[in-house]
Parts: C-alpha cells; structure tokens; sequence
C-alpha cells in the first residue's frame, strides 16, 4: 500500500479530524492510540488480544532494540514485524528521548548524540543517518528522525540550539531517507519548548522539508495546560493539513480530547499499560484500584458498563485475589481492562467526528472527568 494521509471527515468549529494513515502494513484509522510494545511486546499481552481489542499499531523503541537484539540481528531474522510476529503497522520511535533521559550519560554533539549505554556503560555514538539506518533494518512503518529535546523551563538560549539541531538534523534524516526505496513514513518532531518563536520557527523550517508527518515534541513534560493548548494552536495553524500529528506520550483523557479538537491524529502512552499491572483500572466513573479491600467480596465487574473479556467474565474480588497473590495473570486481565478502555474512547471519539458530534462527544466526556476528579 503506498503511504498516505487520508482526512476523511473534519469538525466544523475544531480541528477535530477523522482519518486514516496509509501504510506499508495496513491502514490505521486516526485518532488513534499506539499501545506501547517498547521490547516488541505490549507488556502482559499477546499480539493476538492486541490485535483483538482493536490496536490498528504499536510502538516499538529504537534504542532498546538497537541495543538488545541489535538492529542487525532483527533484520537477520525477517525484521521487526516477522521477528515478534506482529502484521499491523509499526511506529518505531527514535530513541532520542531514551538517550536524553539518561542524563549526564548522553551529550548532544554537532552531528549526534554520545551517550553510555545503561546496560553496560559502553560509550556510543548516533548520528541522525544512524537512526535512520537501525529503524530501517527493523523495517517500521512509521520511523522517526532524531531529534534534539530539551528538558521544560529549559533557557531560552538552550531551547534556540535544541530547535537549530533538531533541524539540522531532519535534513540529514531527509536526505538519508530520500535514497532508499520504501514505502515506509518518516516522521520529524518539532522542538521549541513554549517559546512562540522558536516553535514557528522549527515548524516552518521542518514542514518546507516535506515529511510524512509531524510529532509535536516537547510537550507534556511539565508546561500549564494553556501553555499546551497554544502550542497546539499555533502547531495547528503551521502544519499543513493533509498529514498527520503525533503528541508523542500524552495519556490522560482530557489532554487527548483537548489535542484531538487542536487538530492531533496519533498519541501513544504506557499510562493503560504500566497502570493496568499496578492495580488501578480506568473507568469513567474513576480509577478502581483493585488492591483495596472493599473489593475484597464484589462480585460486580470492574466497570459495568465495559464489555472487554475481563470484565465480562471475572469479578472486582477475583480480580483483587490475583492481585495480591501476585499472580501473573493478574496484569494480563487488567491489561486487557485498561487497554480496551483507551482503545475504545478512541473508537468512540473517531466515530463522534464522523458523525458531526465530537464537540458534544468531548463536553460529555469533560462532565464526566470533572465528576470523577471532583
Ligand atoms: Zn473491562
């Protein structure tokens, strides 16, 4: 299938759109959430149960494939998709933010980033044309070029060279990309932090490349909320409107409602996940953390109005039970739980845009929020 963006439906009075992303394996349906599978695995859960609660795609992580199996060792075994047995689209991350997140371990050169490895300290070093190369011998479907991301409330000064790298090295990316054959995306991420210029300026610069589709990076990491509204805003003015956006690890139902009508298609998050194998469970009217002990006798399931597997057939008490006897599939029936929940809102919020109803899809979901935070 050759790549595309499809924009099939869009709100009147929002940016809200409904489309779909076209890709080497298979179409996603936006807005769309991307389980996250950073090992190649949706922790707790089967590719199968997956695909069943309705995941369109996962998001893999570069960095720690690159580094355990190795690139080379994917590709030498059919690449990413025959290697977990996965046939749905793959976005593959572009590990700059694993590396940033090492800290005084990773140090931002003129044409990479050095970093030590976290599992044994040894000392390496990626160029953007490197990054490129690990995501292209996995074989993803979306890939993302490395960008230069800088901690919020960071100086002015620093957040202007961030945006300068961050460009420098999508042309490079580009270029790079540009010599392959593939039906592949690759995606660039935007920098700027909150700095109204410095956003303009690397959306601009980025957009004038030509890309696949656009993250909006740098946000969700500690800005006010009108700080992330107007960004948004102002990213949704900027980036053109026939490919897709990407709030890379935006979770909470309220943000992704708030980015859906900012014009954003794609969003991943471990939030259902890693919350899902501590206990507490997503439902609209509030999070049931199963460990507590009223629980300890509810035949009632997790939420009644839920219709995943766990919830048809297991109880808060048995649920509770495995909990706390620490039993493995204890996260396997509230992964499936959670999972459902985020995998459903989307297919909700998608059909509410279809339908001309997303404004009044998102006040409900709003009231209920508000409610359940009260
Ligand atoms: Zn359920």
């Amino acid at each position: 299938m050759k790549k595309a963006f499809i924009v099939e439906t869009s709100e009147a009075g929002s940016s809200a759109r409904a489309g779909l992303i076209q890709t080497p394996h298979g179409a996603i349906p936006t807005p769309a959430f991307a389980p996250v599978a950073s090992q190649g695995s949706v922790k707790g859960l089967t590719h199968d149960q997956v695909s069943a609660l309705g995941a369109h795609l996962i998001l893999c992580n570069s960095y720690h494939l690159f580094l355990r199996p190795g690139a080379e060792a994917v590709r030498a075994m059919g690449g990413l998709h025959a290697f977990i047995s996965w046939p749905k689209p793959i976005l593959t991350d572009s590990g700059g933010f694993q590396i940033y997140s090492l800290g005084p371990l990773a140090r931002v050169r003129r044409d990479g980033v050095a970093f030590a490895s976290h599992l044994d300290g040894s000392k390496l070093f990626l160029t953007p044309e490197d990054v490129l190369g690990i995501q292209l011998l996995l074989g993803s479907d979306i890939m993302m070029v490395l960008d230069h991301f800088v901690p919020f409330a960071s100086p002015e000064a620093k957040v202007g060279d961030a945006v300068e790298t961050t460009i420098r090295w999508a042309g490079r990316a580009r270029d790079a990309f540009l010599k392959q054959e593939t039906n592949a995306h690759l995606w660039a991420i935007t920098q700027g932090g909150v700095v109204p210029d410095l956003r303009r300026r690397c959306t601009e610069e980025l957009t004038a490349m030509d890309f696949d589709g656009y993250a909006i990076g740098g946000l969700g990491i500690g800005e006010a909320k009108a700080q992330l509204h107007e960004t948004l805003e102002q990213s949704d003015a900027l980036l053109p409107k026939n490919k897709p956006r990407y709030l890379m690890g935006m979770g909470y139902l309220a943000d992704i409602l708030e980015a859906v009508d900012r014009g954003v298609d794609l969003f991943d998050c471990v939030l259902p996940t890693r919350n899902a194998r501590n206990g507490s469970l997503f439902t609209l009217q509030g999070i049931v953390t199963i460990k507590n002990k009223k629980y300890a006798d509810d035949l009632r399931p997790v939420d009644e109005t839920c219709n995943c597997p766990t919830c048809r057939r297991y109880s808060r008490a048995y649920l509770r039970h495995l909990y706390e006897r620490k039993e493995i599939t204890s996260a396997v029936l509230n992964t499936i739980h959670n999972l459902h929940f985020y995998l459903d809102f989307f297919a909700k919020m998608r059909q509410s845009i279809q339908s001309h109803s997303f404004q009044r899809f998102k006040l409900n979901l709003m009231n209920m929020l508000k409610e359940v935070n009260r």
